[in-house]
């Protein structure tokens, strides 16, 4: 077998392709429509959005980091205060806290998902800690009922949880969507995420009608109507009727989406455990985003990967605290080991909704011929 194949670690322009005329449509409807923001699209996507996450209320802004500043501030979070949260899981949580001043605390993950270790938020309560940021990493679910009655039991019934769904479109904990369990949940809708815009995008999801009212008026300068700033720290942050129009039309299609990611997941499990531990178990409730392995000799897989076409990645490479921005950030960092470890052994695979057959199989006899040889 030479090298006959290139397989690319993402190709979101597949999946666009899949729904072309559609897509095409959407995009005619608003040049027609003359409304470039704020419009009937916008509207009518918060709607169907917040109905896909069973959720009262959904609040559209520019990409799934606004949304989690925006989100933290609607739950009160201010400069000093502490956020929980996890170091492993691509910096955006922190990125939002540096900005508003906040103080993130790092707690550790479970050895087996690499998901916050739940048991261990209870312990990093302090007198300041506002909010938890629960991230539902590769696609996988953070039990954020469970989290929530950890709380409540120990009296912190005062800590807010935010769900960042950014890499999870469509997972779910028994029957509850993420984005209806915590206090406020955020979205981005980057083009590789399971649902993803021809740009940036992001959406805050909340039952609580008071949340999206001030989530409302922090994305457009703090007004409360035109040219009138009722609340601090309102900023400019939209999601254009483009980019609705195209979601809207994506949405429609995410179920399907979500059940391609979840069968090349299914595939590569299969392929890749007899030589690497797999971290995102294939799972009905998991979304489908990322497929994520680790080993101890990853470099030497990745250079024998990559020598023979098949690309791979690292979510994450670095924790929170180790990168350059944080050397002069207030932090506090609990325990580590696995978060630790991990950072050192993890990477990821090609898989998204636009992968085919015939890539998976060549990505399996990489490892049967190559990788087995090796590890
Ligand atoms: C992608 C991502 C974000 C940020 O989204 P942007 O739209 O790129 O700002 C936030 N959190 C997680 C977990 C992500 O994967």
């Amino acid at each position: 077998m030479g090298n006959d194949m290139n397989v690319l670690f993402n190709l979101p322009a597949r999946e666009n392709e899949l729904f072309r005329v559609e897509i095409d449509k959407a995009i005619q409807d608003v040049l027609d429509s003359g409304y470039y923001l704020l419009g009937n699209h916008v509207k009518a996507f918060e709607q169907e959005f917040a109905g896909f996450c069973e959720a009262a209320n959904c609040v559209s802004v520019g990409n799934g980091t606004d949304a989690l500043e925006i989100a933290l501030r609607s739950l009160g979070v201010m400069a000093g205060d502490e956020v929980i949260t996890v170091a492993n899981a691509g910096g955006y949580a922190t990125t939002a806290c540096n900005i508003i001043g906040a103080v993130p605390v790092y707690v550790d993950v479970n050895r087996a998902d690499l998901l916050l270790d739940i048991d261990q938020v209870v312990g990093a309560v302090s007198p300041i800690t506002k909010c938890v940021v629960a991230t539902h990493l590769y696609g996988q679910a953070v039990d954020v009922v469970r989290l929530r009655e950890k709380l409540d039991q120990a009296a912190y019934s005062h800590v807010k949880i935010l769900e960042d769904c950014a890499q999870a479109h469509g997972a779910s904990i028994g029957d509850r969507p993420v984005g209806s369990m915590g206090d406020v949940a955020t979205f981005s809708f980057y083009p590789t995420k399971n649902l993803g815009a021809l740009g940036d995008g992001g959406a805050i999801v909340t039952n609580c009608a008071e949340i999206a009212h001030s989530c409302l008026q922090l994305r457009q300068y703090g007004w409360q109507s035109k040219y009138d700033s009722a609340v601090p720290f309102g900023r400019n942050s939209r999601l254009d009727e483009l980019q609705a129009a195209i979601l809207r039309v994506k949405l429609k299609h995410l179920p399907e989406l979500n059940a391609k990611r979840r069968s090349a997941i299914e595939f590569l499990y299969q392929a890749c455990k007899p030589y690497v531990d797999v971290v995102t178990l294939p799972s009905a409730s998991s979304a489908g985003h990322l497929f994520v392995v680790r080993h101890r000799q990853r470099g030497k897989i990745r250079a024998e990967l990559s020598l023979h076409g098949v690309a791979s990645d690292i979510h994450y490479p670095l924790l929170d605290m180790d990168q350059g921005s944080m050397q002069e950030q207030p932090y506090r960092v609990m325990s580590m080991d696995h978060s630790v470890t991990a950072s050192e052994e993890i990477f990821s695979l090609p898989c998204y909704a636009g992968i085919d057959t015939a890539e998976l199989q060549y990505i399996g006899r990489v490892f049967d011929l190559y990788i087995s040889k090796i590890v």
